[in-house]
């Protein structure tokens, strides 16, 4: 088991389990990922190395682990070959572990994932003609159970830690080859470098932006995904710009205005009904934080961050909350709180047990209409990866229909 300690938040199970950021492991090294800047400097420090060395090792090691993305100290090439092994003995350079990996046949591809106590969670890619999204996972499971996600019908099991959160991007930047090779882009004063001579270009990568938008729910595991975010943010590290990271909630509304301040990326509001009946049905937290007060608490969030519109999603269930009506009270609730905002329209992606259907093609259409004749992009987001239940709301479905003796049949059937 992981070392586990509780935290309090807001919401409806209070408190939960949260990993530590350092969980120790049995060797006594520490894992780097996840970890901020100041916090290496700090190990190294404690670890013996005087100010000066400490600062400048731990700046040459943030770079090659978060710009260069190497998982062995020995690849370090401008420190030194002694301290090299130094590091080796006394810190590991995380990744989370891979189960299995998938591929859909158009091209959207899903990772299970066990963190090092043993915990299945999932993240997903999917390519577009323009962009790559990586669908991230901020927890095991969901404390939240919206009646439609197949998460939600899994108990939570814990938060992930920020490396495992960042971990999830490193992890899809190795898969998909992106890490940058040849010349560093800076030189330290000690600067032993012996690489080739190539520069290297961030242009034409295939990881363009993050969501997350996996298991869980982002804002119950506040601080670590901030800290991830922040780290995938950093300019000397993976570098991604925030207007292309959304963070997606269901709407924990004590959060939200330090989403804006902490994080500041772009958000996305699981709203998925316009009567109290209906979304206290279907997202049950609404009995807490009701429509209203979410769209006030999204109104007030540009102005905290200066993100751009709010986008809005909207899963499309039939007989549920896809009417004309439903569509035109959308309209007069977006412009009533005078949000900029986009509606995403996702059709219901189905699982085994599920009790709702997606409306049909025309429902979606005219709603979808009326909500662009009141001047609101309303686009229908064509489901992506549904063979490999890749698909928004899909995640559960691998990592717990297969029993682990089943994996490993697999797994050594195919070596
Ligand atoms: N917990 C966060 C983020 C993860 S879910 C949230 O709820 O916003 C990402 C999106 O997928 C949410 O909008 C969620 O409501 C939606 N979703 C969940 N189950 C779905 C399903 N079966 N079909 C379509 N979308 C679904
Ligand atoms: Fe949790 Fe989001 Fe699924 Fe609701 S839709 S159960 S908040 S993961």
């Amino acid at each position: 088991m992981a070392d586990t300690t509780l935290m309090s938040i807001p919401g409806q199970v209070d408190p939960v389990p949260v990993a530590r950021d350092i969980t120790p492991r049995e060797d006594g090294r520490v894992d780097l990922i996840g970890l901020a800047r100041p916090r290496i400097r700090e190990l190294f420090g404690e670890a013996g190395l005087d100010d000066r060395q400490a600062k400048l090792r731990s700046k040459q090691v943030f770079h090659w682990l978060y710009h260069r993305g190497v998982t062995e100290f020995d690849a370090m090439t401008d420190i030194s070959k002694t301290m090299r092994p130094w590091l080796a003995e006394r810190f590991v350079i995380g990744r989370p572990n891979v189960v299995e990996a998938q591929h859909s046949s158009d091209g959207t591809r899903k990772w299970l994932l066990q963190t090092d106590d043993g915990h299945d969670f999932e993240m997903v890619f999917i390519p577009d003609a323009d962009r790559g999204t990586l669908c991230v996972s901020s927890q095991v499971g969901c404390t939240l159970n919206c009646t439609f996600c197949h998460t939600g019908t899994m108990r939570l099991v814990r938060n992930l830690t920020p490396g495992e959160i960042v971990g999830q991007v490193m992890l899809a930047r190795d898969a998909l080859g992106e890490w940058p090779k040849g010349k560093m882009d800076f030189a330290f004063e000690d600067d032993e470098t012996d690489e080739s001579a190539a520069h290297y270009t961030a242009d034409g990568r295939l990881l363009t932006n993050i969501v997350m938008m996996g298991m869980g729910e982002p804002l119950y595991n506040f601080d670590h995904v901030r800290d991830a975010l922040n780290l995938v943010m950093d300019g000397d590290g993976l570098a991604l710009s925030k207007r292309r990271i959304t963070l997606s909630t269901s709407g924990v509304i004590p959060m939200m205005e330090r989403c804006a301040e902490e994080i500041g990326v772009n958000l996305a509001v699981s709203l998925h009904a316009v009567t109290k009946p209906v979304r206290d049905e279907i997202v049950p937290l609404n009995k807490k934080y009701g429509i209203e007060e979410l769209l006030q608490a999204c109104a007030d969030y540009p102005k905290a961050s200066n993100a751009r519109r709010i986008t809005f999603e909207y899963v499309m269930l039939k007989d549920k909350n896809d009417s004309d009506e439903d569509a035109h009270e959308l309209v007069r609730l977006l412009k009533h709180f005078d949000l900029p905002a986009k509606v995403n329209l996702i059709p219901f992606n189905p699982w085994p047990g599920a009790e709702y259907e997606c409306s049909t093609p025309e429902r979606i259409r005219s709603f979808s209409n009326i909500v662009f004749e009141g001047g609101i992009s309303a686009p229908v987001r064509t489901p992506r990866g549904r063979d490999i239940d890749a698909a928004c709301g899909q995640l559960k479905t691998a990592a717990q229909k297969k029993s682990r003796a089943e994996r490993d049949r697999e797994a050594a059937a195919t070596s």
